[in-house]
Parts: structure tokens; C-alpha cells; sequence
């Protein structure tokens, strides 16, 4: 939809172009969300693709994904056979409701700074123990782990201006074996329950991390494969009742059967 509130584009070639930020200004990744729904408060957009950072670069510490990548990008990115969780990339990119323009368009780190539930890129990032480097205006840049950014639903720990630059998913994390179980109550849907195990080879230790069932991430860690109700009640004690999330695309008590339904079949396929 246009914007009539949109005063003014800016095309920065640097970040530190806009080095006073006020209300109204708005980065712009791919604009599928921005252009999506009236923006009352917002009169200027700031383009991160005149920016140009290079989308992905692969190295022996892992992969560095720039904010600006696109999910599209993500997807088709050729990931080294000795990463095991590679597979999970083109898994998480095709996790959202995603029509064809919105998948070329919407960029990683605007998934991720829109921090909704279901946001796959969140799912992905927290799976994989990257992470993220943030450009603060007038500050020196910062590191947050994906684990603790999304703090609730469309609400993360961005401060004011500040700028998702850099996710970078560490080599160790990509050495890993995954399971990943998604459920959406409409075919290619918005995801009501998304949870994806890792498991390292090294030191057998599993993740299970829950998204788009809980208003925000919830990881739990085991040393080994735990017995089902050792898992049982981990989740018992990490997700309480009220942080099953609530909306259009499922209860918070089908969120929780499913969270346990796929919780206990991930365990028994990353025990194999
Ligand atoms: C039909 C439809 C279906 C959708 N389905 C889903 C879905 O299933 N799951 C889902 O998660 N989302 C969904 N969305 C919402 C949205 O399109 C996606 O989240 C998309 O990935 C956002 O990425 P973008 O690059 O287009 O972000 P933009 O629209 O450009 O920006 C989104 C927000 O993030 C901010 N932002 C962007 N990049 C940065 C950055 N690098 N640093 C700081 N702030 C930044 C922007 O200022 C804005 O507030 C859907 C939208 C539509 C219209």
C-alpha cells in the first residue's frame, strides 16, 4: 500500500550517515511489513539496501549473514556438506506465510526485527546459537545472543535508532544434527508451533528451542538425550500457561499439546 505519511527516502552509502535519529524516521529492510499496514508515526524511511553489505559470507567460524540478506538469498545459499543443520536454512526460509513477492522482498533482519512468534528466522537464529551485532546511533556496536533478543510478541531489546547489522551463526552450531516440526492451521500458513532440536556431535548436548508456539523463544538445554519425561517437565518449568501465545492462528492449549506432540517426536528422532 503507499504510505502518504512518508515525507522523505533516505539512500545512506553509510550507516553513520544518520547519526541523530528522531521519532519518525523507520529503517527500511524489504518493506513487506512496512508497506503492509498504515504507518501513521513514521515520515521518513532509511533504505538499508543502498548500503550494499555483502548478503552472506561463509568462513571456517561459520556463516556471517548481513541483515539485509533476503530470505530468498538464504535459501538458495549452498551450504558445506560438514554442516549438518544446513538443510535448516531452506527449512525455516519457506516457514512463513509467504507469497511469492513478500519471499524475494522481506530480509532476514527484518524478520527478525518485526520479532513476531512466528518470525522463522528468529526460530533459526535462536536454534543455531547465533549472534547478532548491533549498531546503536552515537554508541560503540554490540553483540546480543538471537537467544535473547525477542523479548515478546512484536517487542525485542532494540533500543531507540538502533540497527540489526550482522548475524553470524557459529560453524560449531552448523556442525549439529536437527530435528524440525512445524504445524500451521492452513496450508503454507503463519506458523501457530515451531520447534527445532540440535544435538551436537562432539558432546552429544541437545537444544530444543520453541518459537511461534510462546510469545517469545524459549530454549531448554540437556547435557544427552533426555527420557520423555525428563522433557516432559523441563518444558513443565520453562513454559508456564500465560506464555503460550494467542491469536487467530491457534489456542494457547492447541500450542501446548503440540508443543509437547512435536517436543517428544524431535527427541526420539535426535536420540536415533
Ligand atoms: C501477507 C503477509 C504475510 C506475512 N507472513 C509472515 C509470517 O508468516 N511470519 C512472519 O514472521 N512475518 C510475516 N509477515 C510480516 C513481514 O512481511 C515479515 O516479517 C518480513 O520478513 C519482514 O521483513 P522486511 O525485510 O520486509 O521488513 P520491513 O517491512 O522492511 O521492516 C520490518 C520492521 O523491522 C525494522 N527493520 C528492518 N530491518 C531492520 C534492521 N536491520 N535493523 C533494525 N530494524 C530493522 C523496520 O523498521 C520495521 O519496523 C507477513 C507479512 C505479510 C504482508
Amino acid at each position: 500500500m503507499d504510505l502518504n505519511t512518508i515525507v522523505e527516502v533516505k539512500r545512506p552509502s553509510s550507516a553513520d550517515e544518520i547519526n541523530r535519529w528522531r521519532d519518525g524516521y523507520a529503517w527500511l529492510g524489504g518493506g513487506t511489513w512496512l508497506f503492509s499496514e498504515p504507518q501513521v508515526k513514521t515520515d521518513t524511511l532509511i533504505d538499508l539496501a543502498s548500503l550494499g553489505w555483502p548478503a552472506l559470507r561463509a568462513s571456517a567460524a561459520g556463516l556471517d549473514i548481513a541483515a539485509t540478506c533476503t530470505i530468498a538469498e538464504l535459501e538458495r545459499f549452498k551450504t558445506p556438506a560438514d554442516w549438518k543443520a544446513g538443510p535448516l536454512l531452506r527449512e525455516c526460509c519457506r516457514a512463513l506465510l509467504a507469497s511469492f513477492k513478500i519471499w524475494n522482498a522481506a530480509t532476514v533482519g527484518g524478520n527478525v526485527c518485526m520479532s513476531l512468534p512466528a518470525s522463522p528466522m528468529v526460530s533459526l537464529t535462536v536454534a543455531l546459537e547465533a549472534v547478532f551485532t548491533l549498531w546503536p546511533r552515537g554508541a560503540t556496536p554490540r553483540e546480543v545472543h538471537a537467544v535473547d533478543f525477542v523479548t515478546g510478541n512484536h517487542q525485542n531489546v532494540l533500543r531507540h535508532g538502533e540497527l540489526l547489522r550482522n548475524i553470524h551463526v557459529p560453524a560449531e552450531a552448523l556442525a549439529k544434527t536437527f530435528a524440525f516440526r512445524r504445524a500451521s492451521l492452513t496450508h503454507l500458513g503463519r506458523s501457530a508451533v515451531l520447534l527445532i532440536g540440535t544435538r551436537s556431535p562432539k558432546t552429544g548436548a541437545v537444544l530444543l528451542t520453541v518459537t511461534a508456539a510462546t510469545a517469545h523463544p524459549v530454549q531448554l538445554r540437556f547435557e544427552r538425550v533426555p527420557s520423555a519425561d525428563e522433557l516432559r517437565r523441563a518444558l513443565d518449568t520453562a513454559i508456564p500457561d500465560d506464555l503460550y501465545f494467542d491469536d487467530v492462528h491457534g489456542s494457547p492449549p492447541y500450542r501446548r499439546h503440540l508443543t509437547y506432540y512435536f517436543g517428544e517426536q524431535i527427541r526420539q528422532e535426535i536420540g536415533r
